[in-house]
């Protein structure tokens, strides 16, 4: 096991309808020491890559993005959730269901801060069905920007994001990947490639 499916092992609480709740290292309370270690992770699993700008959304994501951009030494822009549907022309747009929340967001990125020169790499906390992420690399081909990995804290690797992504020829590195899990026991299962 590696140092984050200890830690999902040890804190991870898996509810009823296939949520995994992290709420007091990842997603609420936020361990640093651990999100430097996945940091640091990422920046070894994208070792070759170009990458000169971090992408995610809110509001998980970014506490993760930031020290992942610590490593990479590059700064970070965040997909704002907006109601708002007046705001064409200065920003990028994508339309984005919630796995957790069941209802669906634009996502809009301005205009200002991704572009044609940007090599990005995309991270987000969870990869369910992969909405979240294809909203995201719309945005980066909007902008006519490149998308040079895509770095996951935790995939469920039973919903279908992680294989409809690889589908595409994305570099999608996933730090930990649960094969299974199983709210009455609370039992999870890790899948090593
Ligand atoms: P997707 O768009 O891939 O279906 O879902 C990814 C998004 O939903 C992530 O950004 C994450 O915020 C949220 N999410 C999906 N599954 C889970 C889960 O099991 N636990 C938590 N805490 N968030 C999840």
């Amino acid at each position: 096991m590696n140092f984050l499916e200890e830690r999902i092992t040890k804190d991870g609480i898996v509810k009823e309808g296939n949520v995994l709740k992290v709420d007091s290292f990842l997603n609420h309370q936020m361990d640093i020491q651990l999100f430097d270690e996945i940091g640091e992770e990422f920046k070894r699993r994208f070792a070759n890559e170009h990458i000169n700008k971090i992408l995610t959304i809110e509001a998980s994501g970014i506490g993760i993005a930031c020290m992942v951009a610590r490593h990479f030494d590059v700064p970070v822009v965040f997909a704002k959730k907006s109601k708002s549907i007046n705001i064409e022309g200065e920003m990028y747009v994508a339309e984005v269901e919630s796995f957790t929340h069941k209802c669906k967001n634009q996502v809009i990125v301005s205009k200002k801060f991704l572009s044609p020169d940007d090599h990005v790499l995309i991270i987000d906390d969870f990869l369910a069905n992969g909405c979240a992420l294809q909203g995201l690399i719309s945005i980066v081909n909007e902008a006519g920007a490149t998308v040079e990995g895509i770095g996951i804290v935790i995939e469920k690797g039973f919903q279908s994001g992680g294989r409809i992504i690889r589908n595409l020829g994305y570099h999608l590195e996933s730090l930990a990947i649960v094969d299974s899990m199983d709210a009455a026991t609370g039992t999870i299962t890790f899948r090593h490639e």
